[in-house]
């Protein structure tokens, strides 16, 4: 294939190579190094937010959140997302409760519905870098006194209303890897205000060390090491959001009101179409060299070990059915694009 949906973005080879020199010399690989200390600096600054948990991939940050907020029971999520949100979840003993979308996000009315004495927590997804509805997932939070975990993977550098997506809910979990808009190979991070969550799930993330020796409950290994904060620290200033927005709005002339839209906060990573004939365009985008994704196909409410009960998700089956992700980034030109429309328009 010549083009794919979620081709990672590289840093300046010279910028990751520099750090690799310096991560030998030092013989400092990993355990909370100078690197992912500054990576969390930044990344906290740049979020405003307190504090950013560097952590080995999404899903232990996913599920460092949970255990470090206490969680039991059910946790509310849409089932139009990736699987890790529930797989996360699952593999921990809690059940996920998939709720139906409004749009592409999670229905907070149908969350209030879902709502039980077991259930946990809610853990709604900024689906392709968008917003979801945050001001009464606020208001559902306290309401109920359940705790809000955003599985913010899709939305690093996204904004609303010009605020950066970060401080939001009890925590936010971004994922950095290969595929995401930001990387560091594998990688993500937890963020949060509140300072007593940051720093139980620092020592979580670490075997529930606190100093040498002393141990003070269970945890994990979820630690980044210095390389892959590395490759992060390198790619932190190239001018992703830019290239991005640009492909987005040639996409956009082409396909008009086929495209899902984006407001100008976000980072503009996830192209997405919507059509009848979904699987046909992508069958025939792949004679032509290109993988386009079909994210999110067949729905994780379908797949074992979730597809054990009846759901009722008529939004998400339709999504499911109809969704196709386009290639985007710095390796894609105005030629591959126009290209790439033609054969979606032929073909929806
Ligand atoms: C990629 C992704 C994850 C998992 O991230 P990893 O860093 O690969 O563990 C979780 N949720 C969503 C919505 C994702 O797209």
């Amino acid at each position: 294939m010549r083009l794919l949906t979620g081709r990672p973005n590289v840093p300046d080879e010279y910028k990751l190579l520099h750090h690799v020199t310096k991560i030998l010399e030092s013989r400092r690989l990993t355990n909370n190094g100078p690197r992912v200390c500054q990576l969390e600096e930044i990344v906290a600054a740049y979020l405003g937010v307190r504090h950013c948990v560097a952590v080995a991939n999404a899903t232990l940050g996913l599920q460092i959140a949970a255990k470090a907020l206490d969680l039991t029971g059910e946790v509310i999520m849409p089932s139009w997302t990736f699987v890790a949100t529930a797989h996360a979840m699952k593999w921990i003993g809690l059940e996920p409760i998939f709720v139906d979308v409004r749009g592409r996000h999670l229905d907070p009315a149908l969350v209030e519905d879902a709502i039980t004495e077991k259930t946990g927590a809610i853990v709604p997804v900024h689906t392709f870098g968008a917003p979801c509805d945050i001001d009464e997932f606020r208001y559902i939070s306290e309401k109920h006194g359940v705790p809000v975990v955003y599985d913010s993977a899709h939305a690093f550098g996204c904004s609303y209303n010009g605020n950066m997506i970060g401080g939001l809910g009890a925590c936010e979990v971004f994922s950095f890897h290969a595929t995401k808009f930001f990387n560091t190979f594998e990688g993500g991070a937890i963020t949060t205000n509140d300072s007593d969550l940051a720093e139980r799930c620092r020592r979580m993330r670490n075997f529930g060390f606190v100093d040498y020796d002393i141990v003070v409950e269970v945890g994990i290994n979820a630690k980044m090491s210095e390389i892959h904060a590395a490759m992060g620290l390198s790619l932190l200033d190239a001018p992703l959001v830019a290239v991005n927005r640009d492909n987005y709005h040639r996409y956009r002339e082409n396909l008009g009101e086929l495209l899902m839209p984006h407001d100008e906060g976000s980072n503009f990573w996830y192209v997405v179409v919507e059509t009848d004939n979904r699987d046909k365009v992508a069958e025939e985008l792949a004679k032509i060299g290109v993988l386009a994704r079909k994210y999110f196909h067949p729905g994780v409410h379908r797949m074992p070990p979730y597809d054990q009960r009846e759901w009722d998700l008529p939004n998400t089956e339709r999504l499911a059915r109809r969704t196709l992700c386009l290639p985007t980034g710095p390796t894609v030109s105005k030629d591959d694009i126009d290209e790439i429309c033609e054969v979606v328009l032929k073909w929806s």
